[in-house]
C-alpha cells in the first residue's frame, strides 16, 4: 500500500506554476490583533523546533533566507506570514517542544496557535512537519490532538529524509501513518521532502496547488 501521496505532471506543473515568482515577507504576529486580514488560501507549517520548517519554506518558495533558519531553537514566539504572485498566503507557525522553554512561554504559544486556528477562515491545511529520523514524539501528539479538536485539516510532512536510509524511510512512513489513520482530521498521504536534496519539494508544491484548485482559488 502506497503511503505517499502521488500527482500527476500536470498538477505538478501547476505546483511549480503557484510558487513561481518573487516571494517575499508580508507581516509577523504575535498575538491575534496583528493577523493580516484573511484573503485568498492559506497554508500554514508547524513542527517541532530544529524540524527544518524554515528551510522548507525557503525550498518551497525558491527564496534562500525568506524564512529564518535558526540556530536558537524556541527563539520565535511570532506568526510569520509570506505572500507571492498568486492569492496563496503560507503561515510560519513558531516551533514547539523546545525543552528548555519556560512554561509561560509554553502557555503563550498554545494561545497564539490556539487563536490562529480558530480566526483564519482561508485556512486550507497546517502540514505538521516531522523529522523522518525521530517520528512523532509526545509533543507531537499533543499538537495533533491540538489540530484535531480545531477540527483544521492536516498532513505530516517527514522532512529531512536525505537523512535516513530508504529501509528506515518507509518503515517510518508505515509508523507515522499508522498513528494517523486513527485521526479524522488527518489526510491520510504523507509527504517526504529534503530541503537538502530538493526531494519530495515539487510534490509539496503540487499538494498546495491540488488544494487551491479544490477550492476554485
Ligand atoms: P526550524 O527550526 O524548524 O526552522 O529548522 P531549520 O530550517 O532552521 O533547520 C534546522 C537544522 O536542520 C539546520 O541545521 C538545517 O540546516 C537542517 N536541515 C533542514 N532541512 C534539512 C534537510 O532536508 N536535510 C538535512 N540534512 N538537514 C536539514
Amino acid at each position: 500500500m502506497s503511503t505517499v501521496a502521488d500527482f500527476s505532471d500536470a498538477e505538478i506543473d501547476s505546483g511549480r506554476r503557484l510558487f513561481g515568482g518573487e516571494w517575499g515577507f508580508l507581516s509577523a504576529a504575535s498575538s491575534h490583533d496583528a493577523f493580516p486580514s484573511t484573503s485568498g488560501l492559506e497554508v500554514a507549517f508547524a513542527g517541532r523546533s530544529n524540524v527544518g520548517k524554515s528551510s522548507l519554506i525557503n525550498a518551497l518558495t525558491g527564496r534562500r533566507s525568506l524564512a529564518r533558519t535558526s540556530s536558537t531553537p524556541g527563539r520565535t514566539q511570532e506568526l510569520i506570514f509570506f505572500s507571492g504572485p498568486h492569492a496563496l498566503r503560507l503561515v510560519d507557525l513558531p516551533g514547539y517542544g523546545y525543552a528548555a522553554a519556560a512554561k509561560s512561554k509554553v502557555s503563550a504559544w498554545t494561545k497564539l496557535i490556539h487563536e490562529y486556528l480558530h480566526s483564519r477562515a482561508a485556512l486550507a491545511r497546517v502540514y505538521l512537519l516531522i523529522d523522518a529520523r525521530h517520528g512523532l514524539k509526545a509533543v507531537d501528539e499533543a499538537i495533533l490532538d491540538t489540530l484535531g479538536k480545531a477540527a483544521v485539516s492536516y498532513q505530516i510532512v517527514l522532512t529531512k529524509s536525505d537523512q535516513v536510509s530508504e529501509t528506515e524511510l518507509a518503515t517510518r512512513c508505515q509508523s507515522v501513518q499508522a498513528a494517523v489513520r486513527k485521526r479524522p482530521a488527518a489526510f491520510p498521504d504523507l509527504i517526504v521532502t529534503s530541503a537538502r536534496t530538493g526531494a519530495g519539494i515539487a510534490q509539496l508544491r503540487a499538494a498546495i496547488a491540488r488544494l487551491a484548485a479544490e477550492r476554485g482559488r
